[in-house]
């Protein structure tokens, strides 16, 4: 008897407690043979089983989505450049520098949810055209169920919102705007830095209170780790996924 009253509290909670989900900040390269933003990282994120993995994309001069963080790679800046002047150049770990497309096709064959970062270009149409493309080729993967969007851009927010097919998540990075502020925008949550949400812990339930999901990068130390786990913040964004898993205690 106690024991089914113990397996039905058991149930209870789990049913009650809000899910916290571990997203891989720039795809799991903090291992062996990876590196940020390649497709090793995607797989890697994939095959521990975190929930998602996020990865930064860039639109070239002449059209083509590549994913990298920084406005430069290896001294060329991609928004200027043409894809003929970066295809042949290498991450630290061998791969080509990958193109959306190159990503896309990889994650077709995997689980894991994409968190994908639109980088802030220099003009509004140019970001117009970044998001015109990438959810073409989203939508012709047919990977549209698997992806999120983030962005530091307040009108490539707008712009994603509107052309996402409706009830796809995507989350502001920025930090200046509070969930109530965010709320006219209909965005699904808030996606900020540790710094901020220290800052504006009141923000993680505000933003519950108004159906919105709070996402937070990057998170790498015990302390921040805790932080969020104990805020319950739902989607946590971390360099060190596997720590941060046991630290949930998911069984991956
Ligand atoms: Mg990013």
């Amino acid at each position: 008897m106690r024991k089914t009253i113990l397996m039905a509290v058991l149930a209870f909670v789990a049913l009650t407690a809000r899910a916290q989900d571990v997203v891989c900040h720039r795809g799991y390269w903090d291992t062996e043979g990876s590196a940020q933003n390649s497709i090793r990282s995607l797989v890697k994120a994939d095959s521990i089983g975190a929930w998602g993995t996020e990865f930064d994309v860039w639109m070239t001069a002449d059209g083509v989505l590549v994913v990298n963080h920084d406005a430069t790679f290896q001294g060329i800046t991609i928004e200027t450049a043409n894809w003929r002047q970066l295809k042949n150049l290498h991450l630290d770990n061998g791969e080509p520098l990958p193109t959306l497309e190159k990503m896309l096709n990889r994650a077709k064959t995997l689980k894991i949810k994409l968190v994908l970062e639109l980088k802030p270009h220099t003009s509004k149409d140019l970001e117009r055209e970044a998001v015109a493309k990438i959810v073409a080729m989203v939508k012709k993967m047919g990977l549209e169920e698997r992806m999120e969007y983030i962005t530091f851009s307040f009108s490539g927010m707008k712009e994603l919102k509107e052309k996402a097919p409706a009830g796809t998540p995507v989350y502001y990075l920025n930090g200046d705007l509070s969930p109530f502020q965010l709320s006219e925008y209909d965005v699904a949550g808030i996606d900020y830095s540790i710094r901020v949400m220290r800052e504006h812990p009141q923000w993680i339930d505000e933003a519950h209170s108004l159906g919105m999901k709070v996402n937070v990068w990057t998170v790498n130390s015990d302390r921040d780790m805790e932080w969020c786990i104990h805020y319950g913040v739902d989607y946590i964004t971390t360099n060190a996924p596997e720590k941060l898993q046991q630290m949930l205690g998911d069984n991956p």
